[in-house]
């Protein structure tokens, strides 16, 4: 008889949305709260905090307001807020290193790891990165996609390369750095072609990125090539496979009716071609149009099924859901 597996989700943007209080009772719509999370089987995830850019709706639906440091820090300060409460009042665990991930678990417990989402919130002198570890961060996108003080993001585009632009800027190396002296993960999931590479010819962590899909499947902007498939792999690092359709579908359409089974075959690239041990989930829950199919964090188990019967063996599936997020963290938080 199959086990129950529990699920690390390597991205979701929850607690950026306007009806984030009502996470550890139910929400009405979206794809996270506690409720569903246990029904199931998420046991963990990154949980993002973000800055919108001017003109989209921001969090709490008001208007997003420029992108200044000091509002990003602010509205950075908020997610986390949210986060913390939900710590205090008992709903949810903080990873700060990997035996709280073990610890969660066990307890049966939702573990969250606090994640900025665009380093906007930073200074160039990197003070508040370590307020933002203080408080619990762990892990961090250099930016989001579009460009800001640290590096470039990658613009959402199909079809089209990855490689768009400049990479890290001067004060994006030194924030690559010290977050690796921080223990805080870099994730390059935004991150376009030539960010990706100087981040790993600095080779101080696993390559990371939480929330993307194979680029020979579909040819999206945001998706990463076979050649930075390889370079993950080669660090030990690890591919989050992203549920968005749009980064799943190889004819990149917006579309919900998008099988399950799509998402399965970017797992199933990813994995042969660097290895099982070398990919996980990244859902972009509460973030992007996922497939109508999975619905939402109570719908794991249908996608599970579908990963599975891509011709996955118990002890893999395992290393997907939860185990490889698990190793990638610790290594890259350097404890
Ligand atoms: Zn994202």
């Amino acid at each position: 008889m199959r086990g129950v597996l529990t699920v690390f989700d390597g991205h979701n943007d929850t607690l950026t949305r306007e009806d984030a209080d009502a996470f550890a009772t139910g929400r009405e719509g979206g794809h996270v709260d506690l409720p569903r999370a246990r029904r199931g089987g998420l046991g963990g995830g990154i949980f993002a905090a973000f800055t919108p850019t001017p003109g989209d709706p921001g969090i709490d639906g008001e208007p997003a307001p420029p992108v200044g440091q000091d509002t990003a820090a602010g509205l950075v300060s908020r997610t986390l807020g949210r986060l913390l409460k939900l710590e205090r009042e008992g709903h949810v665990a903080i990873a700060r290193g990997p035996g709280d991930l073990d610890a969660a678990r066990a307890a049966g417990k939702l573990a969250a790891v606090a994640h900025i989402e665009g380093a906007e919130a930073i200074d160039p002198g990197l003070l508040a990165l370590d307020v933002l570890q203080a408080a619990g961060l762990r892990s961090l996108g250099p930016v989001w996609s579009r460009p800001n003080t640290f590096a470039h993001g990658v613009p959402f585009a199909y079809p089209s390369s990855p490689d768009t632009g400049p990479g890290l800027t001067a004060a994006g190396t030194r924030l690559v750095r010290r977050c690796a002296e921080l223990g805080i993960a870099i994730d390059l999931s935004h991150l376009n072609e030539r960010g990706f590479w100087d981040v790993a010819k600095l080779e101080l962590a696993p390559l990371i990125a939480s929330h993307s899909g194979a680029h020979a499947i579909c040819p999206a902007s945001r998706n990463l090539t076979d050649a930075q498939l390889d370079a993950i792999g080669a660090s030990g690092g690890l591919v989050g496979v992203v549920y968005a359709v749009v980064f799943v579908r190889p004819d990149g359409a917006e579309d919900p009716d998008t099988p399950l089974e799509a998402i399965a075959a970017h797992v199933r690239h990813v994995a042969d071609r660097i290895g099982v041990e070398h990919v996980a989930l990244g859902s972009d829950f509460d973030g992007a149009t996922i497939p109508r199919q999975l619905g939402d964090a109570a719908g794991l188990p249908r996608l599970l099924e579908a990963i599975r019967a891509a011709g996955f063996g118990e002890d893999e599936m395992e290393l997907i859901a939860w185990g490889n997020w698990r190793r990638v963290l610790e290594a890259a938080w350097g404890t």
